[in-house]
């Protein structure tokens, strides 16, 4: 067959940007094999060699932020500003498992009795990685930092609309200094990755998602006993309880909404508010999604760019259609705008209730879904009653209230109360239920692609 390619479509614009030719199936064994030998080198550099290098690639994302931000906006639509940030916040990644890598995988010292026993964390080899577009750099690097630091090498399949964003990546490792071939960027469809998943020299795979897709990587990987890390869809739910300051839960809500333009796996996603504040919190709440200013990406002042792409958009649009056709109320925008793009507006739907896909799937995108519910005990009820369980919110003025129920009601990978959910290096990252499993960041994650290997001496 001929080769496929890969065209990166602007989709402020839906002209296109750039196309680049599929890695053949030959290309990408040799890359694997590749990967590997760079591994057998990279294992035996002392940590402090790894940090170094770590420490390069965060310089050259930082150094080079505002072209990355503008290779996301051209290929994604983020919003410059939010590209930029992106790009830094992957530096500080980079420098945070520099820092703590060593003292992450110090060995374990356990007295058993024997004359020495202890845990050493030693790395497992080429580390498959399969990433979604929405955070082009962010998504990669929260990976490969930790699993280079590691000792690992990295071979990356990228969602197929990003291709520049992949070549990017790979050239941050190679002119930081690392081994040669040590992480590599393939492009590939998706059709490709059950046989990297059965290349001997490829010991696990991560995979940033849909549940879809996780579903095939882990069916594929469990076949071959592999282990996996999944991070995939969330529905995050905001619980605005009786006592919370409304406007400032709106305030947090919206911006929680309307990250990426709507397209994180931790954006908020239900707002989940108690009658006695429902048509406070519906004002104020449709005032600061009204106020976001969607737009050119590449416009500094533009918060609300593009959809990814239009198939997603007419896939978004039609879970609002549905949703009110269902019964539940828009109380703003829902409507596709005239002119080029894949542009959706901030759009707030009220009285959302089960049995809609506003309630009962992740909207992927600026839309919004209010659930008015009596009382904290339904509020928590409804915002369980959700296939997922990536993140959650709470607002409410009782901080020991907030952080009981944060603790022991929210079903969710994080909580955050009086706060939107974000992630940080320090903090240990991912889901329970259909969001997925496994941990990525802090020294959860660095732990997860790594052998924890006994050693026992007489
Ligand atoms: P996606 O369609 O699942 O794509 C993600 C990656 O998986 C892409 O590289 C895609 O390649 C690949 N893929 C798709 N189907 C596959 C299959 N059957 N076998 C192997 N690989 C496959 O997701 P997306 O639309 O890019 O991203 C949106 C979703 O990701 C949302 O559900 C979001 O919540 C979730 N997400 C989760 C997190 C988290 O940390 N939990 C973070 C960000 C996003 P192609 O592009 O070639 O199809």
């Amino acid at each position: 067959a001929a080769p496929m390619t890969f065209t990166a479509v602007n989709p402020a614009t839906g002209k296109a940007v750039a196309s680049y030719e599929e890695t053949s199936p030959a290309a990408v064994r040799q890359a694997v094999e590749q990967a590997h030998e760079a591994s057998l080198q990279w294992r035996r550099r002392d940590i402090a060699e790894r940090a170094k290098s770590m420490r390069t690639a965060g310089r050259l994302l930082r150094e080079r932020s505002n072209r990355y931000g503008r290779l996301m906006a051209e290929e994604m639509g983020k919003p410059i500003k939010q590209g930029v940030a992106e790009a830094q916040k992957c530096a500080d990644g980079c420098d945070f498992f520099a820092e703590n890598a060593a003292s992450f995988l110090a060995p374990e010292i356990i007295d058993t009795g024997a004359a020495k026993s202890f845990v050493t964390f030693q790395p497992l080899g080429v580390i498959l990685a399969i990433m979604p577009w929405n955070f082009p750099f962010w998504q990669v690097f929260r990976f490969a930092a930790p699993a280079l630091m590691a000792g690992n090498a990295g071979v990356m399949k990228h969602s197929s609309n990003v291709p520049g964003c992949a070549l990017a990546i790979e050239e941050v490792f190679r002119e930081a200094g690392f081994p040669e071939h040590l992480f590599r960027t393939l492009l590939i469809g998706s059709g490709s990755v059950d046989d990297l998943i059965a290349n001997p020299l490829v010991r696990a795979v991560t995979l940033t998602g849909s549940g879809p897709a996780g579903r095939a990587v882990a069916r594929k990987a469990g076949e071959m006993l592999k282990k996996t890390v999944l991070e995939l869809g969330g529905s995050d739910a905001y619980l605005v309880l009786d006592d919370a300051d409304v406007s400032f839960a709106a305030k947090a809500s919206a911006e929680g909404r309307l990250v990426n333009s709507g397209q994180s796996c931790i954006a908020a996603k239900r707002f989940i508010v108690v009658d006695s504040l429902h048509s406070s919190f519906e004002d104020a709440f449709v005032e600061e999604m009204r106020a976001a200013k969607m737009g050119d990406p590449l416009s500094e002042d533009t918060t609300v760019g593009p959809l990814a792409r239009h198939d997603l958009r007419e896939a978004l649009h039609r879970q609002v259609e549905t949703s009110l056709a269902k019964g539940a109320r828009c109380l703003l925008g829902g409507k596709i705008p005239d002119g080029p793009g894949a542009f959706y507006p901030p759009t707030v739907l009220t009285d959302v209730r089960p049995g809609m896909p506003a309630y009962d799937e992740e909207m992927f995108g600026p839309v919004a879904a209010i659930i008015p519910v009596g009382d904290e005990k339904t509020a928590i009820d409804v915002a369980n009653d959700s296939a997922f369980g990536l993140g959650g919110g709470i607002f409410t003025r009782d901080i020991d209230r907030g952080e009981r129920l944060a603790v022991e009601a929210v079903e969710a990978g994080s909580v955050f109360v009086n706060r939107t959910v974000q992630s940080h290096p320090k903090l240990p990252f991912g889901g329970v239920k259909e969001s997925g499993y496994g941990r990525e960041l802090s020294h959860y994650g660095i732990k997860e692609f790594v052998n924890i290997k006994t050693v026992v001496v007489s």
